[in-house]
Parts: C-alpha cells; structure tokens; sequence
C-alpha cells in the first residue's frame, strides 16, 4: 500500500510577529518544529505499513527550512519525502493551501491512503485535508479515533462525530485526518538519523505542477482578505478571596456560574 502523510512545519513558539501590511505572520528566524498534531498522522502511517506492508510518503508545503520537519519523519521510519516549495506559493491562503498540495500529491504519483493530522497549531483551520481530497476527488474521513481494520480495498474507522461515535469503510485511494491519541507517536530515532543523514528530499515547484496557472496558487490564488490581525488583550484582572474552605468554595462556584463557564 502507498501511504502519504501530509505534515507542517509550524512556529515552536507563540510570539511570532504579524507583517502589519499583509496580515502574514513573519516565520523567517522564528524557531520551529512539526505540527505536533502530524506526528500522530505519521505515527498511525507506520503502524498500518507493520501490519499491512507497504511505502510510506511524506509531503510538505512551505520554505526550505521546512525540510527539518521532512528529516524528522525520515528519522521516525519514513520512506520518501517530498518538500512543495516556490516564492510564488508565498501568501497561501487555506484554498490555495490546498490546491497546491494537491497537485504536489499529483505529481507523486499514486497513493492509496493519504493520513493528515486533525489540524494545525498556527492556522488552526482543520480544513486542509477535507479539501485537498475534494481537489483530487476522493472520499475523506475526518476526526478518526481509530483504525478498525485495514483491509486490500479499503480501511474501517471509527470517526468522532459531534454528539455520536460513528464507524465508516471508505474505499482506496482516500484521505483521512486523525485525532490526537490515536497512537502514541515514536520518537525520532539517532540510529535513523545517522542511516538517512543524506537521505534524498524531493522538491516540487510550480513548473512540476500539471496545472501551472500562476491565479490559481499564492496571494493570487487566495480569495480569503485578512483585514487586521492582532494579539488579543491579556486579562489582568485578580481577585483575592479570603474566608474559610467552604465560603470561598461556595464564593468559586458562584462566580463560575455568574460567569457562565458552567
Ligand atoms: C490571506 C492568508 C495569507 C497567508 N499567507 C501565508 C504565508 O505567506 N505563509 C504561510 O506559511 N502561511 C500563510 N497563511 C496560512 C496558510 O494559509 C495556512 O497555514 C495553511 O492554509 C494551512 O492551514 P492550517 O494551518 O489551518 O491547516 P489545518 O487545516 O489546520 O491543517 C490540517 C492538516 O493539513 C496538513 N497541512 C496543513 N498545512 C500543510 C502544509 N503546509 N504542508 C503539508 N501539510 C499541511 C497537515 O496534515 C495538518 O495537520 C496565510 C493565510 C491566509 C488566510
């Protein structure tokens, strides 16, 4: 089976500055690692391939630097790895996101099973991967909990709906996104990062693209308007209560439902 796993490099930290003009956040210099939800897509990857056989892929879209996260994957087990990278991609909206990481995944080749995690932690948008499967036409399960079994023409998963768990069988080539917990993630091994050191990375740019329309990728490609972007207010307020256990147990549960959090 040929699986490809979607994974991002997003910021390691929270400070990272807007450009006031674009609404881009700045990521050049910021410090960075895999999108921690990815590596549950990658980590169910390797347990499908252990017990049905088969390559395992993994694609990403952004700067060159984010072949760190591509190195990462090679060191947790990885067959092939794929960077999309091109300075006309820049300014990338979710939709044009997703075009160009579907035709990235095009000029792959064939996949069976393609595995996203469930979103990120910087766009936070948990659409990528239902769109990228609606570009290449295929059936797409998102927010699965659990494999149920993998068979030669299709997987069976247990995916969380709102208010009900449900089971579905989709038919390969498909895509689905995985929760958090759904295996607990293997640590890159040193003994892998020495062997794939110089382990090859693809790279795709525009001109590999079947569909090479310049409108169609970057800021020209991205119908979605950032009008401001800005850190919310940090909430300062305290309040210190004193009396005994229960008042000020009774006093805590009072405000929680004066402030409606329950
Ligand atoms: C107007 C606008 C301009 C933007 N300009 C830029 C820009 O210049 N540079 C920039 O970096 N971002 C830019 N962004 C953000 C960019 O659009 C999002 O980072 C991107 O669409 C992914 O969305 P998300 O993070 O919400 O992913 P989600 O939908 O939350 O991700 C779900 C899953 O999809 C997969 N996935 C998501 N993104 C990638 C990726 N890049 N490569 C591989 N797999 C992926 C992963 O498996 C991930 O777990 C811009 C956004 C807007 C609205």
């Amino acid at each position: 089976m040929e699986i490809l796993v979607c994974i991002k490099q997003v910021p390691g930290t929270s400070k990272v500055e807007v450009d006031e003009k674009t609404g881009v956040l700045k990521r050049d210099g910021v410090d960075s690692k895999m999108n921690p939800y990815d590596l549950y897509a990658l980590e169910t990857a390797l347990r499908i391939r252990e017990t049905s056989s088969g390559n395992i892929g993994v694609i990403s879209m952004g700067p060159p630097q984010a072949m760190e996260v591509i190195k990462e994957a090679y060191m947790m087990g990885v067959d092939r790895g794929a960077l999309i990278s091109d300075r006309k991609f820049a300014g990338a909206d979710v939709l044009a996101t997703s075009y160009t990481i579907s035709q990235g995944i095009r000029k792959m080749g064939n996949v069976d099973l393609i595995i996203c995690g469930k979103q990120t932690t910087d766009g936070d948008t948990a659409q990528v991967g239902p769109e990228i499967a609606e570009y290449l036409g295929l059936p797409h399960v998102a927010n699965v909990l659990k494999i149920l079994e993998v068979k030669d023409k299709s997987i069976v998963v247990e995916m969380d709906m709102p208010n009900t768990i449900e089971v579905a069988e989709v038919n390969f080539p498909c895509l689905i996104t995985v929760e958090k917990d759904i295996f607990q993630p293997r640590l890159p091994s040193y003994k892998m990062k020495l062997k794939t050191r110089d382990k090859k990375i693809e790279t795709i740019c525009l001109n590999d693209f079947e569909d090479r329309d310049e409108n169609k990728y970057g800021l020209n490609g991205s119908p979605t308007q950032v009008e401001r972007i800005f850190p919310p207010d940090a909430n300062t307020d305290r309040e210190t209560w004193t009396g005994s256990s229960e008042e000020i147990s009774d006093r805590l549960i009072k405000k929680i439902k004066e402030l409606k959090f329950v």
